[in-house]
């Protein structure tokens, strides 16, 4: 007997339902948990052209003031609109971006370290995996990942490194990969200069924002670093 999804779905698109029954159908544990999530939020997701090597993203607006700094999470996820782009990649994306939604509701800094950017992608890998039988790109890219959990040993500059060159590897064009240590940088002493410079350098051949690049060179400048 088919299993219906947990809430009503109404106020959804037939092409969101239709993402969201799949997400159910994979009776995998992570996108269940993303479907609840999503209906129960109200969360609504759409395609969009999204900055280069984003593959979903979520949006912040300016109605909330947090630390003096206006800001909340938009009930709304973007997936990148490539019609190519494989079925397991899309759900597994989404299911990485409520990951984040969750984790920055509250406190959006959480969801830019290097932990909350290591169990986003933990988990997109288990769902792809689920729903493919394979692991995404280099399967040890998947091992490296899946072998680190996230927690205060992240901060140890071995694991550090192993995280982001996974991450790197499998994605070189990742902005938020590129970013992921920016909060984090109280506890990397003595990977800072390292991590600032290679932000940068990142950011730079990125051509992104020149906000983005900006303010890594002020937040630099706050931890002593010249880059
Ligand atoms: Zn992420």
């Amino acid at each position: 007997m088919p299993v219906s999804l947990p809430l009503p779905t109404s106020s959804y698109s037939e092409w969101e339902r239709r993402v969201l029954q799949d997400l159910w159908d994979a009776d995998e544990e992570h996108a269940r948990w993303a479907v609840e999530y999503i209906t129960a939020h109200e969360i609504r997701f759409r395609r969009a052209s999204l900055f280069p090597g984003t593959g979903a993203a979520w949006q912040i607006d300016y109605e909330h003031t947090l630390c003096g700094l206006p800001y909340r999470m938009t009930n709304e996820i973007l997936l990148c609109d490539d019609p190519t782009l494989e079925r397991a990649t899309l759900l597994s994306g989404l299911v990485h971006e409520t990951v984040h939604h969750a984790q920055g509701s509250r406190f959006i800094p959480r969801a830019i370290t290097l932990n909350a950017e290591l169990t986003a992608w933990r988990v997109e890998f288990q769902v792809y995996h689920h729903l493919t039988g394979q692991w995404p790109g280099d399967p040890q890219v998947a091992q490296t990942l899946l072998s680190l959990t996230p927690g205060l040993h992240i901060w140890h500059p071995r694991n550090l490194h192993a995280v982001r060159k996974a991450m790197k590897t499998y994605s070189p064009d990742y902005l938020a990969g590129a970013l992921a240590p920016f909060f984090d940088i109280p506890f990397y002493p003595q990977s800072r200069e390292w991590i600032f410079r290679d932000m940068a350098t990142a950011l730079e051949r990125l051509n992104a924002p020149r906000f983005l690049r900006t303010l890594v060179r002020c937040w630099a400048k706050v931890w002593g670093v010249t880059v």
